[in-house]
């Protein structure tokens, strides 16, 4: 049996643990939303309450592999030890000799932060012998970076080979992974996957692969244009990907041979500009008129998704359904985000997965009332498409 962090003994050993501590800093370094280091302190805490000591690593924007001062994580070691209430030792690099003698000298109940990652142009390029230098500072490997986990780089991926016995997900990674086998394993039934956001391009495989799991499919936001227009539908100046209007299309032929029940909008919230201050009016979402766009669903759209998302025991949502930044053009987006909510609370499973939706949850306050949420964009992306994640699989094997 796999070990996890509830079985694995941690006295006196040294984890390594690649975690994901790219947090946003203002222009002084401060950071300014800490999610991400709070999302890993359980793990941290688990090992070191265990007797074990800690050695994190870890990249912070994209420094390209040179060495880069305003990316140093030398002031997320103060400020995680801010939040963990203990010193955090902090080597000038994350490989060479002073993480070495650092990680050798570490005693049970002692945290040492490495420095970026990525001021080695090894670690994206997933090397091998940059990989062992890390491997060689602990005794056994954690991955609690889901963000990173579509990545083959060196922390995430190539590392974990040199730990056969001891590689194991940290609590948050395990969160992610039980929370996308709740949905797309064996959901409880009927389960109902929204899709929104901007383009239809960059959602396609995970149509697809949602079209073999899913009862019920609503598609919603600038992508959901291309599937009106492809019905024959006049969308204006809406955004619209002309050449994916067969791929629409075929999706929405798949949808049929397969059982799943389709939701496309059909009325919509218009503007004559893509602006705050717009003009706006609502119409049927197939006859936008001329130099008008759709930029979110209208009432009758929002009534008939709240109905699926209502009898729904499995509830999957990526992406918003209109142009949520923009206050005119929230309303849809909150009212299903609401929806979802809602339906939780009456027992279904929820996930948020990816990006914008995650965005507006937060924004409107709700994310405590979804089942789980995810931290992972593009991660949660490929993991939706049905990909095997490097970073997954190098834990499983
Ligand atoms: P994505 O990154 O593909 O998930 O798309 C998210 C973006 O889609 C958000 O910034 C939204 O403002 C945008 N979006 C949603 N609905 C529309 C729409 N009807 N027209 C244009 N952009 C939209």
């Amino acid at each position: 049996m796999q070990e996890n962090m509830d079985t694995y003994s941690f006295k006196g050993r040294k984890a390594l643990i690649r975690v994901d501590l790219n947090v946003p800093q203002d222009a002084a370094g401060n950071v300014t939303d800490d999610t991400r280091l709070r999302a890993v302190l359980p793990t941290i805490k688990k090992v070191l309450g265990d007797g074990g000591s800690v050695i994190l690593m870890s990249h912070l924007g994209r420094p390209k592999g040179k060495v880069v001062e305003a990316m140093s994580l030398r002031p997320i070691a103060a400020y995680l030890s801010g939040l963990i209430e203990r010193p955090v030792l902090f080597a000038t690099d994350c490989i060479g000799p002073d993480a070495r003698n650092k990680a050798a000298a570490l005693q049970p109940g002692e945290l040492l932060l490495l420095e970026n990652l990525r001021f080695h142009p090894e670690e994206e390029g997933g090397d091998e012998a940059f990989a062992k230098a890390l491997a060689e500072l602990g005794d056994v490997f954690i991955n609690d970076a889901f963000g990173t986990a579509h990545r083959a780089h060196a922390s995430t991926t190539i590392v974990a080979k040199y730990f056969p016995n001891d590689k194991l997900f940290g609590f948050l990674m395990q969160q992610e992974i039980d929370s996308v086998s709740k949905v797309l394993g064996d959901p409880q039934r009927p389960m109902t996957a929204i899709v929104g956001g901007s383009k239809v391009s960059s959602k396609i495989d995970v149509l697809e692969n949602l079209l073999d799991i899913c009862d019920e499919l609503i598609i919603g936001g600038g992508m959901a244009n291309t599937f009106v227009k492809a019905m024959g539908g006049e969308t204006g100046a809406s955004l619209v990907e002309e050449d994916l209007l067969d791929t629409a299309k075929g999706i929405i032929e798949k949808a049929g041979t397969r059982g799943v029940e389709l939701h496309i909008p059909t009325d919509a919230v218009v503007a004559d500009a893509f602006s705050v201050s717009a003009n706006t009016d609502q119409c049927p979402s197939n006859a936008v008129p001329d130099d008008w766009m759709a930029l979110d669903i209208g009432p009758d759209t929002i009534r008939s998704f709240r109905d699926a998302i209502s009898r729904s025991r499995t509830i999957l949502w990526n992406g918003p359904m209109g142009v949520f930044e923009m206050e005119p053009f929230q309303r849809g987006t909150v009212e299903v985000a609401e929806a979802i909510a809602k339906a939780t609370d009456q027992g279904a499973f929820s996930l948020v997965g990816g990006g914008d939706s995650v965005a507006a949850v937060n924004q409107f306050g709700l994310s405590d009332r979804m089942s789980y949420v995810s931290t992972g964009g593009g991660a949660m992306l490929e993991y939706l498409e049905g990909k095997v994640l490097p970073g997954i699989a190098a834990i499983q094997n």
